[in-house]
């Protein structure tokens, strides 16, 4: 026996010529995060989606976290013959839990307007049935269960309820971007944000431990796994060693935080050309620490060749917190772990001046680093069907170009 169920977008429907390519990976993301649920097809139909499983699996969980999905519901799909319709909304009225107040209601809509009969005289038609055939009540404003007739694609969807999807746009559909992701409590609820609305992120983590083997053992792969639940395609985490830096820096260490801000802005820039990224992302907030003045945002961002994304930027820390424990990052956010922040951050200078941050960056040689840390880095992919990260070298790693938009 299949199970159906109708999933709505919303925003989508304004997309313009990119609605074909806005509806399409949301039919793609909804198969990835189905993909290890047997017999599972995604059809597109008239400003919907049809989702079939073969079997008894429990698919709500999952619908609920692809972004896009603005609701969705279980559905009966039933020809288009009123009989029918009438003796399967009956049904859907004797199983809801309406025992007590024995009131129902009918709302039909025609996708389709090639059906004789029109909105109001199908409802009044199989509202009819219903009371016939059970004895409850017809109460239109506010009965305890309604059942929904759409008429759409050649039949009839019949349910009961609409469930709240998380809203948003589908992951892939604003491009990607590197974000860099340090495993505390707000980068990780930044790239939710994000892919939230559309964008893919590529993960970016600067590490102070002896190897990237034991990064992915720490909290730092244990959030990117969480976060994987979101992504509708394998996860990417691109691993650089702090050592360089440190080393480098050690002797003259001017300008902290905002020096090594800027430069792993800079080594992100060389990570979005082979991930083909669109822009870079942080989860900096406009005055939660020394780092994040203005000033020093400034000096971060300043001569970059892509967009500096911050979409935290104007949150409380409580409603970080809120929202971290809600996407389920928050417990592991909070872990110890090794930081390069706490390394360097001794004491912090609020205000820096940009020209000054950039000419010591050239001077220290911060830019040919930045290439040649790469060359050091890996690049780790989630395989969540397996919950096995596989790790390479960056040099060795290739991509390949994702399908863009087309102008609005
Ligand atoms: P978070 O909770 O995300 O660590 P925070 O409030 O602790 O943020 P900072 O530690 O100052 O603030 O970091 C600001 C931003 O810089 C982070 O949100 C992240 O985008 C980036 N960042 C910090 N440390 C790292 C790191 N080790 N690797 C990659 N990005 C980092
Ligand atoms: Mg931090």
């Amino acid at each position: 026996m299949s199970k159906y169920y109708v999933v709505h977008y919303a925003e989508i429907a304004l997309k313009g010529r990119n609605k074909p390519f806005y509806i399409d990976t949301l039919r793609k993301n909804l198969e990835f995060a189905l993909s290890d649920v047997e017999g599972v097809s995604v059809k597109k139909l008239e400003g919907r989606l049809l989702v079939e499983v073969k079997g008894d699996t429990n698919i709500e969980s999952r619908i609920q976290k692809v972004f896009g999905v603005a609701w969705f519901t279980e559905v009966v799909p039933v020809e288009l013959e009123l009989q029918r319709m009438s003796e399967v909304a009956t049904k859907l009225v004797l199983d809801s839990d309406c025992k007590e107040r024995k009131t129902f209601g009918v709302s039909a809509r025609r996708a389709q307007k090639s059906f004789p009969y029109n909105s109001m005289q199908i409802a009044s038609i199989i509202g009819e049935h219903i009371v016939k055939n059970t004895g409850y009540r017809v109460d239109l404003t506010n009965p305890c269960v309604r059942v929904y007739v759409d008429i759409v694609n050649g039949m009839a969807l019949l349910y009961t309820q609409k469930k709240k999807g998380p809203g948003g746009l589908p992951v892939g559909v604003s491009g990607r971007v590197v974000h860099l992701f340090s495993g505390g409590i707000d980068s990780p609820v930044a790239a939710w944000l994000l892919m939230k609305r559309g964008c893919e992120p590529i993960y970016l983590h600067f590490y102070a431990l002896p190897s990237a083997e034991l990064v992915l053992q720490s909290k730092v792969g244990k959030i990117i796994k969480v976060l994987s639940s979101y992504s509708p395609s394998t996860v990417k985490l691109v691993l650089v060693p702090f050592a360089d830096y440190e080393l480098l820096t050690s002797k003259q260490r001017t300008h902290e935080p905002v020096m090594f801000r800027l430069f792993m802005r800079v080594v992100a820039e060389e990570v979005a050309k082979k991930f083909y990224a669109l822009g870079i992302s942080t989860g900096d907030n406009l005055g939660q620490v020394a780092s994040q003045t203005l000033p020093n945002i400034a000096a971060m961002d300043e001569g970059s060749s892509l967009p500096v994304l911050r979409p935290l930027l104007t949150y409380d820390k409580q409603e970080i917190i809120d929202l971290a424990k809600e996407i389920g990052t928050y417990e592991f956010s909070i872990e110890k772990y090794k930081d390069c922040c706490s390394i360097i951050a001794t004491r912090p200078e609020i205000r820096v001046e940009v020209g000054e941050v950039n000419q010591e960056f050239e001077r220290l040689g911060l830019k040919q680093l930045a290439t040649k840390v790469l060359e050091r880095a890996s690049v780790a992919t989630y395989d969540a069907s397996r919950g096995a990260f596989e790790l390479a070298k960056f040099g060795e790693y290739t991509e390949r170009k994702v399908e863009g938009l087309k102008a609005f």
